[in-house]
Order: structure tokens, then C-alpha cells, then sequence
């Protein structure tokens, strides 16, 4: 987290002397908010958007950073990550967000978010629900989606 946060403001101050956020000149950009908490209840989750970018066009553009990584890949779980902070923010501020950007190897990429990849999303929501409500444990499917996944610990003891 301290690392995360020291990274965040390292990133500020390169956006400053690149005099450019995240990829996106300045002048199109009216505001840079940082570690923005969002919620919904109905949805059943929340999270905090490493930044949000505010055009002055009125789009809005979702940023997540990832740090301890040595390859620019970028995985499929950090699309829906990037994906749920879409639906979250469309929920919270009443606008469609149709792209953004997954910061990785100080590179900017921009992901379209398409209303397929809020489906996929939704559906996974809904099944989590489920299961959850089912009050079952899921069983374990080892494979290379294992390699990316942030329970690999809790997994792997079990
Ligand atoms: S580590 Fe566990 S939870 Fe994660 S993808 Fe593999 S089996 Fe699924």
C-alpha cells in the first residue's frame, strides 16, 4: 500500500515533467482526481480508482496503475478490474465510460470498455452472488489464469 501510494506520486511528478497524463496531452484534461473510493451497494462492490481523468470533453476515463510487473502484458482480470471501476463510476456519476487506461511498465494503454466486456462483468457479479449465497465452496481450477490471480496464496494452502 505505502509502495502503491509512493508510486502514485512518483507518477504525478513524472506526468509533470512529461507534460502529459497518463498518455493524454494536458490540454484536453480538466481534472486528474487520485485513489478515488467508489461503491455500489446494488452491485455489491467497491474499490479505489487509482486516478480518474476528467476531459474537458466531459468523458470520463479510468485509470488503473500496475506496479511489479516486469512485462508491459496486460492480463485479462485487469481489463475486468478496469471494467468494474467503469460500471462503478457509470453508477456513481451517471455517465457511460466507453474506455481506460491500464498503466503498466510507465505506458499507458487505452482499453475500449465495450458493453460486452460490462456484460461479462455483470454475469461474473451475478454468479459470485450465487455462490455466495449457495454458501458452497468453489472448487479450485488450477491453470494459467492461477499465475495472475490474487488468491494464489489462500489457494495454494488449501
Ligand atoms: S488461484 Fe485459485 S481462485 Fe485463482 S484462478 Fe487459480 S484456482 Fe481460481
Amino acid at each position: 500500500m505505502i509502495e502503491g501510494q509512493k508510486e502514485h506520486e512518483a507518477e504525478k511528478k513524472r506526468s509533470a515533467e512529461r507534460n502529459t497524463c497518463f498518455g493524454i496531452e494536458p490540454v484536453l484534461v480538466s481534472e486528474v482526481k487520485y485513489n478515488f473510493y467508489v461503491e455500489d451497494e446494488s452491485m455489491g462492490i467497491k474499490g479505489i480508482v487509482d486516478a480518474i481523468i476528467l476531459l474537458k470533453s466531459g468523458e470520463i476515463i479510468p485509470v488503473e496503475i500496475k506496479y511489479g510487473t516486469r512485462s508491459d502484458r496486460i492480463y485479462p482480470d485487469w481489463k475486468k478490474q478496469l471494467t468494474a471501476y467503469a460500471l462503478l463510476l457509470e453508477a456513481l456519476l451517471g455517465k457511460t465510460i466507453k474506455e481506460g487506461i491500464i498503466y503498466v511498465m510507465k505506458t499507458a494503454h487505452r482499453i475500449k470498455i465495450d458493453p460486452t466486456m460490462k456484460n461479462d462483468v455483470k454475469n461474473d457479479l451475478k454468479k459470485m452472488k450465487e455462490l455466495f449465497l449457495s454458501e458452497k465452496e468453489p472448487k479450485t481450477r488450477f491453470g494459467r489464469q492461477c499465475n495472475y490471480c490474487e488468491l494464489r496464496k489462500f489457494c495454494l494452502e488449501t
